[in-house]
C-alpha cells in the first residue's frame, strides 16, 4: 500500500507573516494517517522546519542545486536543504523548466544529488496545451518520465507529480479519464523500468488547481496517490479539507 501524500507548494509566496498558517496547520496535524509536506520558498525553510517539529507535517524545498557546494551564486544543494530541515524537494516543476531552462537531464541530476543528500525527490513532468490538443501527451510524458528520473530512484526516495502546465494555477483541471490515463501510463512504464516491487512503490502525484472542491474526485483515480498543490496550499482553511479528502 502506498502512504498517500498532500504536497503544498508555496512557490514564491510568503513572508514570516505567512508562518501562522503552517503553524496552524501543524497544530491541526499532529497525527496524520496520511504525509503532508509543504515547501515554503527558501527563506523560511530553516523556521518552517522549526514550527512543524512536533507535528507530522514536514517541509521540503522547491529546487535543489546538482552540485553539493560551490560557486554557484544564488544556489541551494541538497545538503543545504537538509541541513534546514527539509525531508524533499519539489524537482522540475514546469516554472523552473520555464524560468531557468531546466532540461530533463539537468532535472535528472537535481534529482540524483538530492536523493544522495536523503531527501525525496518530487519529480514534476506535464504536458502544454498545445502539445494535450496535438495528441502528443503520452509520448511527452514518456520521454520526460524516463529522462529526467535517475535510475537508482526508490519508493523512498522519488515520487512523481504528474502536472499538465496548462491546469496550473487556471482553475482548469483535465478529467477524470485523462488523469486516470496518464497516472495508469506512468505506473507501467515506472514497472517496466524498476520492477514490479519499485514500479509499484514510488507515488503518483496529481497537480494542478487542485482545489477543497474537486480533491476526493481526483483522489478516487486509480494511481493517484496524492496532489502536489499550489494555491490552496497557502491557506489552512483551503488545505485541509484537500488532506481529508485523501
Ligand atoms: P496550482 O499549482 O495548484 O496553483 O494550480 C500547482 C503547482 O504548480 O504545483
Amino acid at each position: 500500500m502506498r502512504r498517500k501524500l498532500a504536497a503544498g507548494n508555496w512557490k514564491m509566496n510568503g513572508t514570516s507573516a505567512a508562518l501562522s498558517e503552517l503553524e496552524a496547520l501543524a497544530d491541526a496535524h499532529t497525527t496524520a494517517s496520511v504525509d503532508v509536506l509543504i515547501c515554503p520558498p527558501a527563506p523560511l525553510l530553516h523556521r518552517a522546519a522549526e514550527i512543524v517539529k512536533k507535528s507530522a507535517v514536514t517541509v521540503g524545498g522547491q529546487d535543489c542545486h546538482a552540485a553539493t557546494s560551490g560557486a554557484h551564486t544564488g544556489d541551494a544543494s541538497g545538503e543545504m536543504l537538509k541541513d534546514a530541515g527539509a525531508t524533499s524537494v519539489i524537482l522540475g516543476h514546469s516554472e523552473r523548466r520555464t524560468d531557468h531552462n531546466e532540461t530533463d537531464v539537468v532535472v535528472c541530476s537535481k534529482a540524483e544529488a538530492a536523493i544522495a543528500a536523503g531527501l525525496t525527490a518530487i519529480v514534476c513532468l506535464g504536458e502544454s496545451l498545445q502539445q494535450r490538443e496535438t495528441g502528443v501527451t503520452l509520448e511527452i510524458i514518456g520521454t520526460q518520465l524516463a529522462e529526467s528520473v535517475p535510475n537508482d530512484a526508490t519508493g523512498d526516495t522519488l515520487v512523481i507529480a504528474y502536472e499538465p502546465i496548462w491546469a496550473i494555477g487556471t482553475g482548469k483541471v483535465p478529467t477524470l479519464e485523462q488523469i486516470g490515463e496518464v497516472h495508469t501510463f506512468l505506473r507501467t512504464q515506472l514497472v517496466a523500468r524498476f520492477g514490479g516491487e519499485t514500479g509499484s512503490a514510488i507515488r503518483l502525484l496529481y497537480g494542478g488547481s487542485v482545489k477543497p472542491g474537486n480533491a476526493a474526485e481526483i483522489f478516487a483515480v486509480e494511481n493517484v496517490d496524492g496532489a502536489l498543490v499550489g494555491g490552496a496550499s497557502l491557506k489552512v482553511a483551503d488545505f485541509s479539507p484537500i488532506i481529508a479528502a485523501l
